[in-house]
């Protein structure tokens, strides 16, 4: 899932970076609200969270401009102006969510999963292959019942994998869709081999039977009882 943070404040701005990365969220930063439009009109996100104090263009003008466009992109308001005027305005002006600086970091998570969950009701947010389960909204993968640690990465490809149980992704496919790339390279390869390695440790060491199998010379399948 992709979440912009428009936000001016560096320190603010990577903090939050840091808190959603760790929930393995994929973030991008824009600094000013003119970057922040110039990115939503030309890529695709999964939820914005949006400060209103900006140089420039401010928020609330950035918001409506998006909405304008017919931008439908879940917009949450974070900002140090807490007067019951200006979440109205905020709220009129399109925004699906508003909070108040300072926040418990726990609470933006939760509007976060209710927005993302209210965004897309008819999207699959569980994931299941075997005793595998991994949760889109929360976040989590576990197997047997048993919480796995994954990066950001780590979880993008199990999820590639996942929506794939049973079938061979290849090594193109996976530099294509995870990792952005348009062609496979040396290097690609071999970032992909190196995470792998790390999600069979994971995933497949420390249980009985394996999941993550390799196709020599074709690709990867996921899947009980594959080979
Ligand atoms: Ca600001």
């Amino acid at each position: 899932m992709r979440i912009l943070v428009v936000e001016d404040e560096k320190k603010v701005a990577r903090a939050l970076r840091q808190g959603l990365e760790a929930q393995h969220y994929d973030v991008s930063l824009a600094h000013t609200g003119e970057d922040g439009f110039f990115r939503l009109s030309a890529e695709t996100f999964d939820l914005v969270i949006l400060d209103l104090m900006l140089p420039g263009r401010d928020g609330i003008e950035i918001l409506r401009a998006l909405r304008d466009r017919g931008v439908t992109t879940p917009v949450l308001i974070l900002t140090a102006r807490d007067a019951v005027d200006d979440r109205v305005l905020g709220l009129d002006s399109g925004a699906d969510d508003y909070l108040v600086k300072p926040f418990a970091f726990s609470e933006l998570l939760a509007r976060i999963r209710a927005l993302l969950r209210r965004g897309r009701p008819d999207q699959v947010l569980r994931l299941q292959v075997a005793d595998l389960e991994m949760d889109l909204l929360a976040r989590r993968v576990a197997r047997a019942g048993r919480t796995l640690v994954l990066t950001g990465r780590e979880f993008a490809l199990l999820e590639y994998l996942m929506r794939h149980a049973g079938h061979i992704v290849s090594r193109e496919m996976l530099a294509r869709d995870v990792w952005g790339e348009p062609g496979r390279d040396a290097t690609t390869d071999n970032l992909i081999d190196v995470h792998i390695a790390r999600l069979r440790r994971k995933l497949d060491d420390p249980f009985q039977c394996a999941l993550l199998k390799t196709v020599r010379g074709v690709g990867f399948v996921l899947g009980e009882g594959t080979t």
